[in-house]
């Protein structure tokens, strides 16, 4: 009974895995029932094969880390090979190849802006919200080096996400993972959003967000002194539903930023790595940040690891006599060797295989695709692209203003529809999105716009 085998493992795997385990970002009510649990034996490119004996096209790169495909053979040899001589060692007062390397090739493709210093340092952390808590501090910490104790505070976006831990949920404005924990967030400000999805009727894309950067400015002109950075995601609030902006705005941020003697973080822990079209969005702005985070993508999905690049200005403001002026910020595993390995072979295939510019066909094709996706369902409102990055809004009357009532879930009826179908789209809300890594081929293209499709009138039909 060879056939009954991948079931029967399945099951096994299911069981065992309730029986012990507490997965993230789910209610654990819901497994097995309402929201399925997929064990998973390996991967290989956009694939995802299951123990069931099921395959599973990865149409979200695992939660947007994976660019090459999985087990990528370059980056699982590379990880071998570093774990044969080297596996991890304390950075404090030591150091390796890899980090070092690693911290040359950043710096090396980091976004310039003519007459700004490029970034030149690199503090490693290892996973992305430890990446944010770094930018954060640094900010903080280095106006207070100053003797500019008022500068305690922190200016983000409406609809921004930057991570879980407690520092970095006071920056993100999504009220499912921020608002249980409120009372213990610091108070940070926050902006309005350039989100172009929320544009007035009649206004453009980059009317909006110089709107939302007029009262960026006004924010900056009611807190004189208070503010040490400004936090963003360039040109995709991700977590926030795969909202877009203009480039405008980015570039209006940067000079406030400037006028107010304020630091910019670019949060690209999602957006970085060729995500949007460009190897970081900034570049698409023609800006360089004082702090830009990285994670998800910089390991090529493999290991967790962080970096954040930091200006000249802003390491020098550290370097004192005092041991407490000193940034003492650390994590075990910072800059961990087998995930700086990782991150250097992933870097290597963006060179070899040409990755950006075979990234600019894919997008280019995955355009049609979804418009006719967004043409076959009186339900989307809007589609919408950034490079490898495609959105679907869900929506009752395909309008705007008209969302779905929330408790329909949507979202979760259109997961379970693809998921049928052998496909893993994880909505955001009623949100669909393709993030695929960048491997994904013109059959499997093929494959996500069809089930998307379907996945849309199938969980639209109770509507
Ligand atoms: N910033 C952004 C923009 C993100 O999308 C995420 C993760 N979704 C994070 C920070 C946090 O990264 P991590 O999950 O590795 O903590």
């Amino acid at each position: 009974m060879l056939a009954d085998r991948p079931r029967a493992l399945d099951a096994r795997w299911r069981e065992r895995d309730l029986a012990v385990l507490w997965h993230p970002c789910t209610q654990m009510r819901e497994h097995p029932d309402v929201l399925p649990l997929v064990p998973i034996e390996r991967g290989e490119g956009a694939w995802l094969h299951g123990y069931d004996g099921r395959r599973y096209l990865d149409g979200v790169s695992s939660w947007w880390t994976n660019l090459h495909g999985h087990a990528e053979p370059r980056i699982a040899e590379a990880i071998a090979r570093q774990a044969r001589s080297l596996e991890q060692v304390i950075l404090a007062g030591f150091s390796h190849a890899p980090a070092v390397e690693l911290a040359e090739r950043l710096l090396a493709i980091a976004p310039r802006q003519p007459g700004r210093a490029p970034l030149s340092r690199v503090f490693y952390a290892d996973n992305g919200s430890a990446g944010v808590e770094v930018a954060l501090k640094m900010a903080f910490h280095w106006f207070r080096n100053r003797g500019e104790e008022q500068r305690t505070r922190f200016i983000a976006l409406e609809n921004g996400y930057h991570g879980e831990t407690l520092g970095a949920l006071a920056v993100g404005d999504i009220p499912l993972y921020r608002r249980v924990y409120a009372p213990l967030l610091a108070e940070a400000l926050f902006a309005p959003s350039p989100d172009a999805y929320m544009a007035l009727p009649g206004e453009s894309d980059e009317q909006c967000a110089l709107r939302a950067a007029d009262a960026l400015a006004d924010l900056f002109d009611q807190h004189p002194g208070e503010i040490c950075a400004l936090i963003l995601e360039p040109r995709l609030q991700c977590a926030g539903g795969m909202r877009m902006h203009h480039p405008a705005y980015l570039r209006r941020a940067r000079e406030l930023c400037d006028a107010n003697g304020v630091f910019l973080i670019a949060d690209e822990i999602a957006t970085g790595f060729g995500r949007t079209g460009t190897m970081f969005a900034c570049e698409q702005a023609g800006i360089a940040p004082d702090l830009m985070c990285l994670s998800k993508g910089l390991t090529g999905g493999f290991l967790p690891l962080a970096a954040v690049l930091a200006s000249e200005t802003i390491y020098e403001g550290f370097l004192d006599d005092s041991r407490e002026r000193a940034f003492l910020h650390s994590h075990s595993y910072t800059g961990n060797p087998l995930a700086c390995a990782a991150a250097l072979a992933s870097l290597g295939i963006f060179g070899s295989d040409g990755v950006l510019e075979r990234n600019r066909a894919t997008a280019a094709r995955m355009a049609p695709l979804a418009a006719q996706v967004g043409a076959g369902s009186p339900h989307v409102a809007d589609v919408r692209q950034a490079g490898m990055v495609m959105a679907f809004e869900l929506a009752r009357d395909g309008q705007r203003d008209s969302p779905f009532d929330p408790s329909l879930r949507i979202g979760l009826r259109a997961y379970r529809a693809a998921l049928e179908r052998g496909v893993l789209l994880r909505p955001l809300g009623d949100i669909l999105y393709w993030m695929p890594p960048y491997c994904i081929d013109e059959g499997q293209l093929q494959l996500l716009a069809e089930t998307t499709a379907a996945a849309i009138a199938e969980a639209t039909a109770c509507a």
